[in-house]
């Protein structure tokens, strides 16, 4: 018999570990589509090969390990142990360049970086002169030095656990789309907390196999994803990344799925997506960027699975989720989570009009990080005096308690003086027949200070006109927030975890009305 565990059983993140492996030994932890299996009992042994391998190049608990590798299931057993030893894990997206990496490695000063093989001749020099004592590497089919190292333990013992909740588990960069990034610490009962929490509000039990398709470098991933089967002793079914045909194709073996927007209408172009296809899954969850609700009533349609969208962020990990028995809105991120709680300030100077519902988002809870590394003054700034985290996130809570995202309080476009919020515009764009998907954003106007600009991408053989798009919107909107220019594009830009990046499109139109 299985059964949830609740909030208060979780102490420490490598108590999941040890613990399933005492009691379930022969329970999967990791398959792949390669056939490779990996039980608990086996996590428990190779996690600790890995970190006695950190130990040798000197890594003791507090010491950070950068890493800049393709998704793997030895990706996965490197972030066991560093969590096994006490050792912050520093994970870096693949898709950064080397000046980004540069940055991380000289802030986070790490004692080990393990980087891509291919990446060795280029890194490698870069990561020296940033101070860093080791750079091993670690490839996507289990080669590179790491592995050597691995092999060559001969004594995997780890020394005695000090559990400290408050000590730093991971400095996760954030994305860097309004500046540059901050290395948020997250703390091992922030990763406890969270994914207790995330087993009790999603049901999770030993009997779920998670379809994992997402990054490891950002929370969704690595934290909402592998953390949440950890604490529930679940297995995870690990593809190397995104792919509708290959998920369609693992459906039957599994019974959750975690993903981002762009995944589920990627997944809606597939023909075979059905009922059939989806009946052994019980949950598909969504999150990391806004659902459209064109999506939500399609997939329903499709599968009769209606997906759950939560909101989170690396600053507080997962915030607030639909609920798993009950109404899941769409269009909404859902409630609080259990143990977390969430506001709405209306004297920040980016919040609405008086009289308006809408605010500034702020977060309490076990889940809000520590602070910015080695930023004071950041983390400062970006908490209210009373302790609340500012999460940067406009929205409003109904009367349900469900919380509704408005856009990125630094995305607010302020014309003529009044306050637009660029979904309330986009939803209405893409209620328009042709409208696939729109973005809302503000650029310098000689006239109103900032001019509301809108691009768009139509439905394929769609044909769209300015005229025609502007003049379908006017009865619906009040008029200063009618984008004065709607452009027709073939898609918008996307970061790696489907985020559309409105400081490019920002740049790219800065100078639209300068003429
Ligand atoms: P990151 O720190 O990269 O995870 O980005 C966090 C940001 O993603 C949040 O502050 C929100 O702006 C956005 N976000 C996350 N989940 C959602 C969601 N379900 N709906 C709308 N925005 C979201």
């Amino acid at each position: 018999m299985t059964s949830v565990i609740t909030r208060t059983s979780v102490v420490d993140p490598a108590d999941w570990i040890e613990s399933a492996a005492c009691d379930q030994p022969d329970r999967s932890f990791i398959k792949t589509p390669a056939g490779r299996e990996l039980t608990y009992a086996a996590l428990l042994d190779h996690s600790a090969r890995y970190a006695a391998a950190l130990m040798r190049r000197g890594v003791v608990s507090g010491d950070r390990v950068a890493v800049q590798v393709d998704k793997s299931t030895e990706a996965v057993l490197l972030y066991i142990a560093c969590l096994r030893l006490g050792a912050v894990f520093v994970p870096i997206n693949v898709a950064n360049t080397l000046n980004e990496v540069d940055f991380f490695l000289r802030d986070s000063a790490p004692r080990v970086a393990v980087i891509r093989p291919a990446d060795c001749p280029v890194l490698e020099p870069s990561a020296t002169r940033a101070g860093v004592a080791h750079v091993e590497t670690l490839g996507e089919n289990a080669e590179g030095s790491l592995i050597e190292l691995v092999r060559r333990v001969d004594d995997s013992s780890l020394p005695a656990r000090r559990v400290d909740p408050n000590a730093p588990a991971a400095i996760v960069y954030t994305s860097g789309t309004t500046g540059r990034s901050k290395g948020a610490v997250l703390s091992r009962a922030n990763l406890a907390s969270n994914a207790a929490a995330l087993v009790e509000a999603w049901q999770f039990t030993a009997d779920d196999v998670l379809l994992h398709t997402l990054p490891l470098f950002h929370i969704h991933g690595l934290f909402a994803a592998i953390n949440t089967a950890l604490a529930a002793r679940s297995c995870v079914l690990l593809l190397a990344k995104f792919d509708a045909a290959a998920v369609l194709e693992h459906l039957p073996q599994a019974t959750v799925y975690m993903g981002v927007p762009t995944h589920y209408t990627r997944l809606l172009h597939e023909p075979g997506l059905n009922r059939e296809a989806s009946a052994c899954m019980r949950l598909f969850v969504s999150g990391s960027a806004p659902l459209l609700s064109e999506t939500h009533r399609e997939f329903l349609r499709r599968t009769g699975h209606a997906i759950l969208e939560r909101y989170g962020m690396t600053e507080t990990l997962i915030n607030t989720s639909n609920p798993y028995h009950g109404l899941r809105k769409p269009g909404s991120v859902g409630t609080r989570l259990p143990g977390i709680e969430i506001r709405v300030a209306h004297d920040s100077p980016a919040a609405g009009e008086q009289d308006d519902a809408r605010g500034a988002l702020e977060v309490k809870g076990p889940n809000v990080f520590a602070g910015y590394w080695q930023d004071a003054e950041k983390t400062q700034h970006e908490f209210t005096p009373d302790g609340w985290f500012k999460t940067g996130d406009l929205g409003r809570i109904d009367d349900d308690g469900y919380v509704h995202i408005v856009g990125r309080a630094k995305d607010l476009v302020i014309s003529g003086g009044y306050n637009v919020y660029p979904k309330e515009v986009e939803t209405e764009l893409d209620a328009l027949a042709g409208v696939s998907e729109s973005a809302v954003f503000g650029i310098p106007h000689p006239d109103f200070g900032e001019g509301v600009t809108a691009v768009v991408v139509p439905e394929p053989a769609a044909e769209l006109s300015e005229a025609d798009l502007i003049h379908s919107i006017q009865s619906r909107l009040a008029r200063y927030k009618i984008p004065k220019r709607i452009l027709v594009v073939e898609e918008l830009p996307r970061n790696a975890m489907g985020k559309v990046q409105k400081n490019v499109l920002r740049a790219a139109y800065a100078s639209l009305y300068q003429q």
